[in-house]
């Protein structure tokens, strides 16, 4: 069944529930999609200290106070995961993987993707392989766990994860040596050169396959790089190898260098009727209260 909207907001993150606001208040017939659950990377933040007006509150709190403002406004919110969209014609299609939508314009408010490992490791997502050591940290209280870093990407997420884990070991691409001799913290190993093959496990997580390059070898003779293959035993893999843009609902607009959508002033993209909002869009300061003021423009103007 194909849906009709006047904007349709893709990503119910803090931008897209702000543009929801003000486009609902003109009187248009708006919807947000969303694929996992509103407030975006907002719910992972234990404490927010910067939004105007709120002294401090946690990100799950922040996110229920916006959830109530949409609903009593009356936004419609679908759950779907937009998988292609057509922003040819002046009625932009947008199809999700249960259903296809159509509007006169679309906000693109998808923020921030997490890097994937490239392995098999969303085959245990949810089963031992999180995206995100603050909200899942708990469910692996006095268990060892291992975390996915590139370039001390994973030493924050470690840190998070040793305040509740038994073991945490951090296993890196690159050479953390200079890290791993000041690291103070008895929870924490930091490894190098560790290249994670693959998850094992029947149901959950049980251990990671992992090659591990011969420091004494990497020096003299690329060619003749020896690694040594085992398997760490672990309860957990935290994947902490950074966030980018997600392309699939760009349909052509333009990007900068870092592959971020480049908007005017009014939030509006390279293609007539489409805008974009949040950490997606291509600018200094990607932050809450940045997020919110882009969607409260692009609600104003789609
Ligand atoms: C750990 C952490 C701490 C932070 N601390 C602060 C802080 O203290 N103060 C502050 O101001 N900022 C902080 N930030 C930054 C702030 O959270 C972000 O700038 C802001 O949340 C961006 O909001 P957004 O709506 O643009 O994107 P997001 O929050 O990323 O929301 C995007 C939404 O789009 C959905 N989506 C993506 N693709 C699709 C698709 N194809 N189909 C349907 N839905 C899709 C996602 O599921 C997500 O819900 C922090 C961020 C993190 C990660």
């Amino acid at each position: 069944m194909k849906r009709s909207f006047d904007i349709l907001i893709i990503g119910g993150g803090v931008a897209g529930m702000s543009a929801a606001i003000y486009a609902k208040r003109r009187g248009k017939n708006v919807a947000i999609i969303e694929k996992f659950a509103l407030g975006g990377q907002v719910n992972t933040i234990p404490k927010i200290e910067n939004f105007p007006s709120t002294i401090s509150i946690d990100g799950v709190s922040l996110v229920q106070n916006f959830s109530k403002q949409i609903e009593g406004l009356g936004v419609e919110v679908i759950y779907d995961d937009i998988k292609k969209v057509d922003y040819e014609g002046e009625v932009k299609r947008v199809f999700g993987r249960k259903d296809e939508y159509c509007a006169k314009s679309v906000i693109i408010a998808t923020g921030l993707t997490y890097v994937e490992l490239g392995k098999n490791e969303n085959e245990f997502l949810g089963r031992g392989v999180s995206y995100c050591a603050v909200c899942d940290a708990h469910f692996f209280r006095g268990k060892d766990v291992c975390v996915a870093s590139k370039k001390g990407s994973g030493l924050k997420e470690a840190l998070v994860l040793a305040e509740v884990c038994n073991h945490v070991s951090v296993l890196d691409s690159e050479d953390m040596s200079a890290y791993a001799n000041v690291n103070k913290n008895k929870k924490i190993e930091v490894l190098s050169n560790v290249k994670i093959e693959k998850v094992v496990g029947k149901d959950v997580v049980e251990g990671v396959e992992v090659s591990i390059l011969n420091a004494d070898k990497s020096e003299s003779d690329k060619s003749k790089i020896e690694r040594e293959r085992k398997v760490i035993q672990t309860d957990a893999l935290f994947v902490a190898l950074g966030k980018k843009p997600d392309k699939t609902v760009f349909g052509g607009v333009k990007v900068d260098s870092k592959g971020f959508v480049i908007t005017n002033e009014k939030m509006q993209t390279s293609v007539s009727g489409v805008f974009a909002v949040g950490d997606v869009r291509s600018k200094e300061l990607k932050q809450i209260v940045t997020a919110c003021s882009d969607g409260a423009i692009a609600g104003q103007f789609a």
